[in-house]
């Protein structure tokens, strides 16, 4: 056995209150390497008095740590390493816990705290069950530390929108020289006149798509079109709307079932913050000095503002002086973003904020930050703009969720036939290794993208509008809330920022109807089988013959449903597919996108979602 590939620790994806009450216990062992696993669980403070050999050739009383024997699953692989779970529910809160690994070379270890010992050699004397002090500890469940996500995130289909090149639903807000609205590829510093007042005329038209979850980038006062820098936190940018328009794109939202997200950019502020342009006047002697981080004074050694902040005195987002970094653990800015964070969730009723660049922000602020939001309302969503695993932040007191890109990454690769992700065997394995990267209930809360204002566009990502159909259709099946970035619905192209910024088509052709009424689909049945994707189990099925496919069968909430998707141009045969699920000859299925052919087979290019019937 390969020691060295045995991993556990108490904490984080490995160790977790799943329920509150619940501990989910996970191990990681070389793949192929171990044939069955049990965990030996008990209360750390349950002894009981056994008669036990003390010494050699007598008998004596002992006490003895009483602990049952629990069977672990395999969960998963990513062809490195196997996954393992146990649940076990401690009747007094409190658990400790080893594993006993029964390798395929015959040999028996436990595993615990001390590392990994011959289960012959186990327990010693006057423990028949276990080596107590050899047991992971994890030593009380604590209802307020246990992460516990908004209940409503998990059924949530998220739509976002870019508001400047969204709708122009008011001429009279434009910015000066704003071009008038057109299709094709827009630079940053043009302006369209998108506003709040183009989003609420389109509200009905999202509402009948499906979605219930609207998020906007920035809205707040800026000087650029994509108003990541932020002017005034406290005013609704004018080429945007007023604050009356933003409660009532609010009411609008709530009265259709919608739950509207905000774009919190705390990690910097915009040239034209005030307090930024008061050390710019005033240097060492601005009250705001310490709102940032600045080195020594003069912030500009060289005398004026190269625009390169690898030539100045400040720290900013990136190399751009024009994002001067925030020290957001000063008091008095932590006053004033968190009274501004708090106030729209209190006063205009929003449902959630999305908090960009979150992981160059400190985590007390973050602490201090939830607390303030939920104290406003506990329902509120809190979703860290994070690419990367993100486990720190999403420990019960900090984030409901990251940005949960890996997701969609891994789609991407398997459809671009990436070298790491050519099969979708390799598509199942890289899956299975992000979700044992998270806590199941961290997972169900996940905002899941494929694209953004932050990457390219998925139709020119992969060249065509049906394989953007096949990675919505997978990552729709995956448990977290999965979102749309605005004018995908119309198959809208677009490369890297700036390109992926356009407008929304205004006179969308029959095919961009078409794809809209796919995408209406997808949602309708997203939303109706939520329950299952988020709580269903899953497991991963491939062809070896067929590498361009890759499916997942997902089963619980009573119910079984099969993703499948065919990235390559062949069809593949109902015979073929069926067999990759192991399903009977007389399995009866059906297929609510009608994707499969007249004789069941997959198409080349196509995803479907197939229900198991009874
Ligand atoms: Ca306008």
């Amino acid at each position: 056995m390969n020691g060295a590939a045995v991993y556990h620790r108490a904490t984080d994806s490995f160790c977790y209150a799943a329920d509150g009450d619940t501990l989910h216990l996970r191990l990681r062992t070389a793949a192929g390497d171990v044939e069955r696993v049990e965990v030996f669980a008990g209360d750390p403070h349950d002894w009981a008095r056994a008669v036990v050999p003390a010494v050699a050739g007598t008998e004596a009383a002992s006490w003895a740590w009483r602990n049952e024997a629990l069977g672990a699953r395999k969960v998963g692989t990513d062809g490195l390493s196997d996954f393992w779970q146990a649940e076990w529910r401690p009747p007094y809160r409190r658990a400790r816990y080893f594993f006993r690994l029964h390798a395929v070379d015959g040999t028996v270890w436990d595993y615990g705290e001390k590392g990994l010992i011959p289960a012959s050699s186990n327990p010693p004397p006057g423990q028949p069950s276990g080596d107590y002090w050899n047991a992971f500890v994890f030593p009380y469940i604590n209802a307020v530390d246990v992460f516990r996500a908004p209940d409503w995130v998990a059924g949530t289909v998220w739509y976002q929108i870019f508001p400047e090149r969204f709708a122009n639903g008011d001429p009279s807000n434009d910015p000066a020289g704003a071009k008038p609205w057109s299709r094709g590829p827009v630079r940053n510093e043009e302006r369209y006149g998108g506003d709040l007042r183009g989003v609420i005329r389109h509200l009905d038209r999202i509402a009948g798509l499906g979605f219930n979850g609207l998020y906007l980038t920035p809205i707040f006062a800026a000087p650029s079109a994509h108003k990541y820098d932020t002017t005034d936190y406290l005013r609704v940018d004018p080429a945007f709307g007023t604050e009356d328009e933003l409660r009532e794109l609010s009411d609008a939202c709530r009265t259709r079932g919608i739950r509207l997200m905000l774009d919190a950019v705390f990690n910097h502020s915009g040239p034209e913050f005030g307090p930024w342009k008061d050390v710019l006047e005033k240097g060492e002697a601005s009250r705001y000095r310490d709102w940032f981080h600045i080195k020594e004074f003069p912030l500009f050694p060289e005398g004026k503002d190269t625009g390169d902040s690898r030539r100045a005195n400040f720290e900013t987002f990136a190399f751009t002086t024009r994002m001067p970094k925030l020290n957001t653990a000063n008091p008095g800015l932590k006053a004033y973003l968190l009274d501004a964070a708090e106030r729209y969730v209190r006063d205009f009723g929003i449902s959630g904020w999305r908090l960009d660049v979150a992981n160059e922000i400190d985590h007390q602020f973050w602490r201090e930050f939830r607390a303030r939001v939920k104290a406003a309302d506990p329902e509120a969503y809190i979703v860290g703009e994070i690419w990367h695993d993100a486990m720190p932040w999403l420990r019960g007191e900090q984030y409901d969720a990251v940005m949960n890109y890996p997701y969609g990454t891994a789609i991407s690769d398997f459809l671009l036939g990436r070298p790491w992700a050519r099969s979708g065997e390799q598509l199942g394995q890289r899956l299975a290794a992000i979700d044992f990267s998270y806590p199941e209930p961290v997972l169900r809360a996940s905002f899941n993208p494929l694209d953004s204002h932050d990457t390219d566009r998925i139709v020119t990502r992969f060249g065509s509008p049906e394989l953007a159909r096949v990675a919505l259709t997978l990552l729709f099946a995956l448990p977290g809330a999965p979102c749309i970035y605005y004018g995908t619905e119309y198959a809208l192209e677009g490369g890297q920022d700036p390109d992926n910024r356009r407008c929304l088509p205004v006179d969308p052709s029959a095919d961009e109807l078409g794809f809209q009424e796919f995408t209406r689909a997808l949602v309708g049945l997203r939303r109706e089988a939520w329950r299952l994707f988020a709580h269903g189990e899953r497991k991963p099925a491939s062809l070896a013959t067929r590498p361009g496919f890759a499916g997942f069968r997902v089963e619980g909430e009573g119910r079984v449903m099969l993703a499948l998707a065919q990235r390559d141009g062949e069809a593949v045969a109902a015979a073929e597919w069926r067999a990759a699920f192991g399903l009977e000859p007389s399995a009866r299925v059906a297929d609510p996108l009608g994707v499969l052919g007249a004789d069941g087979g997959l198409p080349g290019r196509t995803a479907a979602i197939l229900e198991l019937l009874p």
